[in-house]
């Protein structure tokens, strides 16, 4: 058995250093618990970045993926195979939509969206060939892909990268006005995150995500929705569009799509819109896997259950109120809804990183964000009692 020391080394020899991983390796897990090789164990309270909404080595999503192992895994989409069209049928359902197009990470869903908004564009809205705009909001962030990181505004994700994809235009997250201006007639889609969660879970002014959804609808243009990481039950709802009514063209689905347990991600929409690609056209040898299918058809009969939902919008409501009793204190700011929160704390305690690490001393896992703010996302399935032990860590380190 390794060391810590020896694990990073190792690690920091042979890997790119494009992460800055906290210094913890991890050995096991089960539901909200984390052990590292030495045998410590730590309180998950990041969750993946919410690809864990269900808690490492979910029973019945090991079962189903268990199952599944030794029957057929892949088949690429050259042949069909037996799980495919209950995959499709019922995500759609679920999503109150007609198809899915099947990917596997969130990136490449959130291509899938691109490249199918520019197609409907130019077949069925009319756009003159090559000249599609998409309108993407500041501060956002959709994945590491070249195109994607043509459109955002954060230089760590950009610089060094172009030259860029053109067909974009940014305007201020929240702002409807600068959204209303922005769109023009080659315009084909408006992309959002429906709450911008590395950016800080940064919840958008009441009224927006209804105002996006009206404009979009007046002017012809798709909404496509971002729910990698705000959908699937973290917020409290099945989808965070839900908290303004609102019901976008597209969802863009990824992380807890596949449990935790395998990469699965999808574009869900109508038969007028995913309708417009052609054998061919687009595609992944990977995506709709038998394995990723009998994953996700298990998340999708945990989600209808509506359980999960229930728990992080009753844990969440819990959550927020205690942040909330620091806020004055070492806390400037916290944001967020159901169990998802985004907390500035003040400067003066230290930098986000720097409360990271403190709290990783005491057992509790997290990771920061843009300067001195934290990510609070631990998994749905996480008891009041360990919730509470972990804010009760949080307090403690910022009253040090
Ligand atoms: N979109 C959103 C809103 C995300 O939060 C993320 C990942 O954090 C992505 C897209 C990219 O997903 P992936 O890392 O699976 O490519």
């Amino acid at each position: 058995m390794s060391t810590t020391q020896d694990a990073i080394a190792a690690a920091e020899a042979h890997s790119a250093h494009n992460y800055h991983p906290l210094p913890v390796v991890v050995a096991t897990a089960e539901g909200a618990w984390m052990t590292d090789v030495e045998g410590r164990r730590y309180l998950d309270m990041l969750a993946g970045y919410s690809a864990l909404n269900f808690g490492h080595g979910n029973r019945r999503l090991i079962d189903a993926a268990k199952a599944q192992l030794e029957r057929v895994t892949l088949t690429s989409r050259a042949f069909h195979h037996d799980r495919f069209a209950d995959f499709c049928a019922q995500l759609a359902e679920f999503c109150g939509m007609e198809m899915v197009l099947p990917m596997n990470t969130g990136a490449e869903a959130v291509e899938t969206a691109v490249k199918t908004a520019r197609k409907w564009g130019y077949r069925v809205k009319g756009v003159p060939d090559n000249t599609a705009k998409i309108v993407v909001a500041a501060d956002n962030f959709h994945g590491r892909t070249t195109t994607i990181v043509s459109f955002s505004t954060d230089p760590e994700a950009r610089d060094g990268y172009g030259p860029y994809t053109p067909g974009f235009e940014i305007v201020p997250y929240g702002d409807l006005a600068a959204l209303d201006a922005a769109v023009t007639d080659n315009t084909v889609a408006v992309l959002l995150e429906p709450i911008q969660g590395e950016a800080g879970v940064l919840v958008p002014p009441p009224g927006y995500l209804e105002g996006a959804r009206r404009l979009t609808r007046e002017r012809d243009v798709l909404f496509i929705a971002d729910e990698i990481q705000s959908g699937l039950g973290r917020t409290g709802r099945t989808f965070a569009c839900e908290h303004e009514g609102v019901v976008p063209d597209m969802y863009v689905l990824g992380k807890a799509l596949g449990g935790g347990v395998v990469p699965v991600s999808a574009v869900v929409s109508s038969a007028a819109v995913l309708g417009v690609h052609r054998p061919g056209e687009h595609g992944s040898t990977f995506g709709g896997n038998p394995l990723a299918c009998a994953v996700a058809l298990e998340v999708l009969a945990m989600l209808r259950t509506g359980e999960y939902q229930q728990r992080a919008a009753e844990l969440g409501d819990h959550l927020h109120h205690e942040l909330g009793l620091l806020v004055g204190g070492a806390v400037r700011e916290v944001r967020g809804r159901g169990l998802w929160a985004g907390v500035d704390i003040d400067p003066a305690k230290g930098t986000g990183r720097q409360v990271s690490e403190r709290l990783m001393e005491r057992g509790v896992l997290v990771k920061d964000t843009h300067g001195s703010t934290i990510r609070l996302a631990p998994p749905l399935v996480i008891s009041k009692e360990d919730l509470d032990w972990g804010l009760e860590q949080l307090r403690e380190v910022l009253a040090d």
